[in-house]
């Protein structure tokens, strides 16, 4: 089975039902991150329709600044949520600086919470990758999948000293950063992502809506960074998901999806 963990699901439109057939058809389990409130309860009513969507709650650093004064509020959706994502800081692409310092309280407060409640993050870090870790660090949570990663290569090897996962996702095709990025990613902490429909349109590379088996692309590039097969890749992609949801106490039923044996 192939592993997407970070994906707007919520943002397909029109294209939902090709995307869900295509995550169905190709097996490829889905993280389904939400960037707010309304994405959240969109994506838990596109999670009924595939056991392999997996419907995360988070709030994205762009949309902190609306949230911030509203957290007691917000917290009923954190105990509901498996798992908590996408959240994190963006003081690069963000710029109201304004903003920043609700960016902070958010994200400390998702961050104490997946700590104290035992679930795994998926985290936004661009240019706040420093402030990320150290937050980690104070929280202790030490299941945390850093998404897209695209920082400084001192704070991505102090990440991976820490236990960090990583998802490279389809900018590895285009990007020499990137792969060097992806090539320094031990074994047992990659894994893999598409970010889309958004993220090739973001990149520029075509206007085309992105889809999940985008995924298999990404597999094919990291195959080749490492002098390995897609279905090596594949497989190991898969064993370190695996091992970052095991024993988790809000995922037992993904652990059993994700053992069949077909896959
Ligand atoms: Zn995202």
């Amino acid at each position: 089975m192939l592993i997407d963990a970070h994906v707007h699901l919520d943002k397909y439109g029109d294209l939902l039902d090709e995307a869900l057939r295509q995550i169905d058809t190709e097996r490829i389990f889905t993280v389904a991150t939400a960037m707010d409130v309304p994405s959240y309860l969109e994506l838990q009513k596109i999670a009924e329709r595939s056991e392999l969507v997996l419907p995360t709650f988070g709030i994205h650093p762009r949309r902190a600044a609306e949230y911030a004064n509203r957290l007691p509020e917000i917290s009923r959706y954190i105990e509901m949520s498996p798992a908590i994502g996408e959240i994190g800081l963006d003081f690069h692409w963000v710029k109201d600086t304004g903003t920043y310092p609700a960016q902070r309280k958010v994200l400390e407060y998702f961050i104490a919470a997946a700590g104290e409640q035992n679930k795994f993050v998926n985290l936004h870090t661009k240019a706040g990758e420093k402030e990320i870790l150290d937050l980690l660090e104070k929280y202790n949570v030490r299941r945390a999948i850093i998404h897209w990663y695209s920082g400084p290569l001192d704070i991505l090897q102090a990440m991976i000293d820490f236990g960090c996962y990583f998802t490279i996702g389809v900018e590895v095709q285009y990007s020499n950063y990137i792969k060097e990025i992806a090539k320094r990613i031990p074994d047992h902490l990659l894994l893999t992502e598409t970010d889309n429909p958004g993220a090739l349109k973001w990149l520029k590379k075509n206007d085309k809506i992105g889809m999940p088996m985008a995924i298999q692309d990404v597999v094919e590039m990291l195959s080749r960074l490492r002098q390995s097969t897609s279905e090596r890749i594949g497989q190991l992609i898969h064993e370190n998901f695996t091992r970052l949801l095991a024993n988790d106490p809000w995922l037992r039923g993904v652990g059993d999806i994700l053992s069949r044996p077909r896959w």
